[in-house]
């Protein structure tokens, strides 16, 4: 079912597109223009209770299907995501706002996790491992858990809802799915497109509308047993907090603020290229995004002279546009909330070495467009360098040595993601040891991850579960010890081989 175009979208529930049973909707817009892209259904209680009675039901039989045929499923979805590579890119850089090469990225993620997961269908292995009694065998497998919640942000729009949903259906669970509320269309494409890869009804259920409401019940729902979040640390506390009445597996990836090392022995030309793209591309709205530079006071106001040149460099414009380097950011709430930072770090007496302003000239007006933004003279405490700014900001931090320079890139309560250039080995082997995060890149900026390793971070970007790779399967299954005793006879564990 081809809907794109379309200017009202519904929900998908048990393989059928509803409306809000309120015939309540809201708009989706696109955040260069202010354009309307369409209307989409305000979900309550209501639409969430039907969809997971749906997914409910439709679990008893796909936990049956063999998991090899579940992965060729995902195999399907991949094909088709990748004939619709381009529009999904187009769309996206529309919808979201994101550069068309970093559009395409995002697709490519979704298209490389659902080639990964459906391969996981072939093995999620498990173990064997000899009893301590004769005749007697065990083994360890993995078991599907039942409906999986699944509630999702904008600034990933399609990877993120393929991080979570191609293992949680590989490994036989069925889902519900509540995708942010900026970015619907394309959440609406995503399930077209699984839905037609041959997915039976039931299995995945699309449910629009807003996290407060739609959100919550589905992190309520007593059917739900597992909420797989990304978003916000604030909005993870809620659902930790929501979902604790029934006692609920609780799968969260939140924010970061991260931090690239720069080393005095460091590739200068290396580090700016990589703290340009890992700063400011998709205009600072990635968790893994760089909004610190430590920087080594040998190297400080050269690497500074370089960075503040190449930021001023950068062109700002729509996302579909191929000379933008610099694409809007998510909505004017967004705007406010960047903008109120560069007052914050002023104000706490950071110098301000460019940017700074949203860009309004000519048609910029329509949108929410920030200029790239340095601060220097950052104190490790202040608030511009502790707290998540989700835009094209990053600090500039002095430090003396290389001890320094991780205890200040640990200094935060984020552990998500870090980076340091050096060209010493020793250094390099030891910041791998030594900076708090699931995540540390050497010589390369802080995001680029690869859909076959774990994902997520330490502290309070998460609560200790991973996404991707291997890791992934343990969100969504849960393990079963089996023996099976072909003795004939009762035979007690710890007891009957004890002389
Ligand atoms: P958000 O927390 O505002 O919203 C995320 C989702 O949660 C949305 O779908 C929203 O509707 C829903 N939601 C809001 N309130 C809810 C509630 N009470 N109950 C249930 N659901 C609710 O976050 P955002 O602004 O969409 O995304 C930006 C944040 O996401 C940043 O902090 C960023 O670092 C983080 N993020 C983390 C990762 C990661 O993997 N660690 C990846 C991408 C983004």
């Amino acid at each position: 079912m081809a809907v794109t175009g379309a200017k009202e979208f519904k929900n998908y529930i048990g393989g059928e597109w509803v409306g809000a049973s309120s015939g309540e909707t809201f708009e989706s817009r696109v955040p260069a223009t202010g354009e309307v892209l369409g209307s989409f259904p305000r979900s309550g209680a209501e639409d969430v209770d039907r969809a997971v009675a749906a997914a409910k039901h439709a679990f008893e039989e796909w936990r049956l299907v063999p998991a090899p045929e579940r992965g060729q499923i995902m195999l399907r979805f991949a094909r088709l995501l990748e004939d619709e590579k381009q529009e999904l890119t187009e769309l996206m850089s529309r919808e979201m706002g994101k550069v068309l090469a970093e559009a395409g990225g995002d697709v490519q993620e979704a298209i490389d996790m659902s080639v990964y997961m459906a391969g996981e269908g072939r093995r999620m292995f498990g173990h064997t491992t000899p009893s301590e009694l004769r005749d007697k065998f065990q083994m360890s497998v993995r078991m599907p858990v039942g409906v999986v919640g699944a509630i999702t942000p904008w600034n990933f729009p399609i990877a993120i809802p393929a991080w979570k949903l191609a293992p949680a259906l590989v490994c036989g669970n069925t889902v519900v799915f509540k995708p942010a509320e900026d970015t619907p269309l394309l959440a609406e494409r995503f399930i077209e497109l699984l839905s037609e890869s041959g997915l039976p009804d039931g299995v995945v259920n699309l449910v629009h509308g807003y996290g407060e409401e739609a959100g919550a019940r589905l992190v309520r729902h007593p059917d739900v047993p597992i909420i797989t979040f990304t978003g916000s640390r604030e909005t993870g506390v809620l659902v930790t907090k929501n979902a604790a009445d029934n006692l609920k597996h609780v799968h969260l990836e939140l924010g970061g603020k991260n931090g690239i090392v720069v080393m005095d022995d460091a590739d200068l030309d290396l580090a700016v290229e990589g703290i340009v793209w890992s700063a400011f591309g998709t205009s600072g709205q990635r968790c893994t995004a760089a909004s610190r530079v430590i920087a080594h006071e040998a190297i400080h106001d050269e690497l500074q002279k370089r960075l503040v040149a190449r930021a001023e460099k950068m062109r700002i414009g729509p996302g579909w546009d191929p000379e933008t380097d610099l694409g809007p950011v998510i909505n004017r709430e967004a705007l406010d909330k960047i903008h109120s930072y560069t007052e914050i770090g002023s104000d706490e007496g950071a110098k301000l070495l460019t940017g700074g302003e949203i860009a309004s000239d000519g048609d910029l007006g329509k949108g929410f467009f920030y200029r790239p933004t340095i601060f220097s003279e950052v104190e490790p405490q202040m608030r511009i360098a502790q707290e998540e700014i989700f835009g094209p900001t990053t600090a500039l931090i002095r430090v003396k040595d290389f001890g320094e320079a991780v205890r200040v890139t640990n200094g935060i309560r984020y552990g998500l993601s870090t980076a340091i250039f050096t060209r010493d080995v020793n250094k390099a082997f030891r910041a791998m040891r030594d900076l708090a995060s699931g995540i540390t890149y050497i010589n390369a900026g802080t995001t680029g991850a690869e859909v076959h390793l774990p994902f997520g971070g330490t502290k309070d970007t998460g609560n200790g579960h991973r996404e991707a790779g291997q890791a992934a399967l343990d969100v969504f299954t849960e393990w079963k010890s089996i023996y099976v005793d072909y003795s004939g006879r009762l035979q007690r564990a710890q007891i009957d081989n004890v002389e």
